[in-house]
């Protein structure tokens, strides 16, 4: 279905849609499918977990297969799997993968509701789970015989930390295990774990795939080598979209490249602002040369998105941000980035990392930095940073 000769622009517009005839594939909201006789229904059952086929709306449908596939095109893989939220997507990959007596390890700068799922739930099911540094460096020295998975997200959430993800892979090889990449950041746009060795690429279509802050959605991509446990968890949990969800995301995509590239072009200009600012000790994105995970964004990543961590310096007390946090009007206060808008949240980086050491800095503020004009930004920052000054 795919001809790699196109370039990933013109593949991503071509994926998921019918050959003739409408351009889009039509939303099919359904339950029930039926069958012309009991042995048609009979073999499609036999035939379901194999192949890809319409059977019963749980199941997928022409709206969530569109979706599928172009999922597919974007991270590469063998298959894609939907879920009705990105955290759904990582709980089911957690518990479809992960067995008593089973360690896995996780990335310290992990989408702080999975820590939260892995104290809660992994641990009640005797699932061990050990935290590693955001750049991946005690990452051999964490693995036992009973690792199973390892488990990571790059750049890491908040403070957007890189690893090297090829070293990752071969780990995971040399050691037997799988290896899962939350890759919501890269949006299979600006990185590819599966191109880079990964098994399994989740993420939150939630965030730049839907792009309109309207709708909620999680996928799982991933190899031949993971994609039946995937598949296996996924029936057994009861995961399954809507259509129109799935309409939703797919239209989103279409726009994903022009949309993201004008998120990084408006977000570079704001934080070059940031950066001359009295008060601000650094600001956290690995596409600024300063940034410590430079050198590896420049090797695996394509490209970079509207989000950026602000640090304070260490003086600056953690109340007067949020108050300037407050003054912003241009930049809302909530979470779920990725949306055409811009929005702003304070950070509290020791409560978010349990390795990684973060005493001794300033205090954080988030940035989603948005598709409005980069000047107007610019000038309600500075407004709002006007009390801020030492
Ligand atoms: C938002 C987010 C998720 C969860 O997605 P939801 O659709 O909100 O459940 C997972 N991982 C990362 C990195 C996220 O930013």
């Amino acid at each position: 279905m795919s001809d790699q000769s196109l370039k990933p622009s013109t593949r991503l517009l071509r994926a998921g849609r019918p050959h003739l005839g409408w351009v889009n594939t039509p939303v099919t909201r359904a339950s029930t499918y039926v069958f012309d006789s009991v042995a048609n229904w009979r073999e499609t059952r036999l035939n379901r977990e194999s192949r890809r086929m319409v059977s019963y709306g749980a199941r997928g449908t022409d709206s969530t297969h569109a979706l599928e596939d172009a999922l597919v095109e974007l991270e590469g893989g063998h298959r894609a799997q939907l879920f009705p939220t990105g955290h759904a997507a990582i709980a089911t990959l957690l518990l479809g993968l992960l067995s008593p007596g089973d360690h896995v390890v996780v990335t310290d700068a992990v989408y702080e509701p999975v820590r939260r799922f892995c104290s809660q739930h992994l641990a009640r099911f005797g699932v061990v789970v050990e935290y590693f540094l955001p750049d991946g460096s005690d990452l051999a020295d964490r693995l036992r015989p009973e690792t199973r998975l390892i488990y990571t997200e790059c750049p890491g959430s908040l403070a957007f930390e890189m690893m090297d993800l090829p070293a990752a892979a071969r780990l995971a090889r040399r050691h037997g295990c799988l290896l899962a990449v939350d890759n919501t950041w890269g949006s299979g746009l600006l990185y590819r774990p599966l191109a880079l060795g990964a098994d399994i690429s989740v993420l939150a279509a939630t965030k730049y795939l839907s792009g309109h802050a309207d709708v909620m959605m999680g996928a799982i991509v991933s190899t031949e080598r993971a994609w039946e446990a995937i598949q296996r968890a996924s029936v057994g949990l009861g995961q399954t979209v809507g259509a129109d969800d799935a309409y939703l995301v797919l239209r989103g995509m279409r726009s994903l490249i022009p949309r993201i590239e004008m998120h990084a072009r408006h977000a570079m200009q704001v934080a070059g602002w940031l950066e001359a600012q009295p008060g601000v000790a650094r600001v956290l994105c690995p596409a600024l040369p300063g940034d410590p995970g430079h050198r590896l964004w420049q090797r695996d990543c394509h490209g970079t998105n509207g989000l950026l961590s602000v640090e304070f310096e260490p003086g600056i007390p953690a109340k007067a941000v949020e108050a300037a946090i407050d003054r912003l009007q241009l930049f809302g206060i909530g979470a779920s980035w990725g949306g055409f808008e811009s929005l702003a949240l304070p950070v509290d980086m020791a409560a978010a990392r349990s390795v990684a050491d973060w005493s001794g800095h300033g205090p954080i503020m988030r940035l989603h930095v948005g598709l409005e004009d980069p000047g107007d930004l610019v000038a309600d920052l500075r407004q709002a940073f006007s009390a801020l000054a030492p």
